[in-house]
């Protein structure tokens, strides 16, 4: 069936938003088809982004792993992340479709950013959503959506993090679909959001793995991401999906630990359920009630996953694993001394994950680390985080 990770993702929407949907999807099946499309998405890359991005080696970790370390630096992207691949590829949508009205949901703020600078960029109004606990941690990435023209819109739901900012978008979609177009941050939502998100994300691994072969002649041994959503992640696997050979392993955040109960692992710890708009692995209760997810790192406190991981964990072509907020935040200075990279907090529980496996690898393999974005809107919460015990 269209639109499902075998039993996962679909369409659970009110009916209101049945037909946005339907249109999304035919224009997007038919743009998937349309060179021009891509032809202009590939220039608007290279033009505001700055793509491709660089693929750099990371000697002193690798020493410390015992084994090659490559990373794609997505934190050299234009606005930090990878988030803006995705943004780029959806106003464009927007555009074709007329509307001139653009809505978004944000946690840390790196989408809300990505969705502000190129609503800017193409002269569209922007919405963003955001929980007031969000707001309150990322000061920086508020003002910087405004800077940039966007109304911040803060959220005073629930636990006032990125659930309850991406339940306001849809409810804001819902009223305001015929001018408005909701760029979700994610490949997460109904469809056909996970696969049109996985396509524009997809780049980072189409290029990952054609830089990777011209450096060294084959392909990497791993391939590790962070995976909140999942959107970074499904973008560098998508590249090396059909190579059996290469071990992909995504990375969630731990929080407290598992045993806790205060952390962000869906994948490791969820059970499959409903949540915005489409069937994934989620954290709930006995009954079914989504419970709140705990993360250092705003943005990774979600409960929900995108349900083309779902899928490749059950079928077994993706490894799960959990990193919590100590380590993350011990990885996160480790790579600022080793290699002079500050990355953003979340790919930092990537870097733990490689670091916790040192010896898995030998010194000829080469291990690929998707580098989602940089730390500097991090630095100001670590700098609190390491001075209080927790
Ligand atoms: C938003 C963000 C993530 C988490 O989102 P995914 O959809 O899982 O990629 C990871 N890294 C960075 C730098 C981000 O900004």
């Amino acid at each position: 069936m269209a639109g499902r990770f075998g039993p996962y993702g679909g369409r659970y929407v009110p009916e209101t938003l049945v037909a946005a949907l339907d249109d999304l999807t035919e224009l997007y099946d038919a743009v998937r088809a349309d060179a021009g499309f891509w032809a202009e998405y590939h220039a608007l890359l290279r033009d505001v982004v700055g793509r491709p991005s660089a693929l750099s080696t990371a000697p002193r970790l690798g020493e410390l792993i015992g084994t090659q370390v490559l990373l794609k630096r997505e934190d050299l992207n234009h606005t930090g992340a990878h988030k803006i691949n995705n943004a780029i590829g959806q106003a464009l949508l927007a555009r074709r479709m007329g509307k001139r009205r653009i809505i978004a949901e944000t946690g840390a703020g790196q989408h809300g950013v990505a969705t502000a600078t190129v609503c800017a960029r193409f002269g569209l109004e922007c919405v963003v959503y955001m929980g007031e606990v969000d707001v309150a941690r990322q000061a920086l990435n508020v003002y910087r959506m405004q800077l940039l023209g966007a109304t911040v819109v803060p959220v005073s739901s629930g636990t006032r993090t990125l659930k309850d900012a991406t339940n306001e978008a849809l409810r804001d979609w819902v009223t305001n679909v015929p001018t408005t177009h909701y760029i979700i941050g994610s490949v997460v939502g109904p469809d056909p959001f996970p696969r049109m998100v996985r396509d524009f994300q997809s780049v980072i691994g189409i290029e990952a793995r054609a830089q990777v072969l011209e450096r060294g002649g084959r392909l990497p041994d791993t391939v590790v991401a962070c995976v909140g959503g999942g959107s970074n992640a499904i973008g560098i696997f998508a590249g090396f999906l059909g190579d059996h050979d290469v071990e992909l392993v995504g990375v969630e955040a731990a929080g407290k630990g598992i045993a806790s109960g205060h952390h962000s692992a869906t994948l490791s710890a969820g059970r499959p359920g409903v949540l915005h708009g489409s069937l994934s692995y989620l954290l709930q209760d006995a009954d079914g009630q989504v419970l709140p997810a705990h993360s250092v790192s705003a943005g990774l406190d979600y409960p929900g996953v995108g349900p083309e991981h779902s899928w490749l964990r059950d079928e077994r072509r993706v490894t799960y694993a959990a990193v919590d907020d100590q380590d993350a935040l011990a990885a996160f200075q480790l790579m600022a001394r080793l290699e002079g990279i500050i990355p953003a907090l979340v790919t930092a529980h990537a870097i733990a994950w490689m670091t916790r496996s040192r010896g898995r690898w030998n010194a000829d393999q080469t291990v690929l680390l998707c580098l989602s974005g940089r730390g500097d809107k991090d630095v100001a919460h670590v700098a609190v985080q390491l001075q209080e015990p927790s």
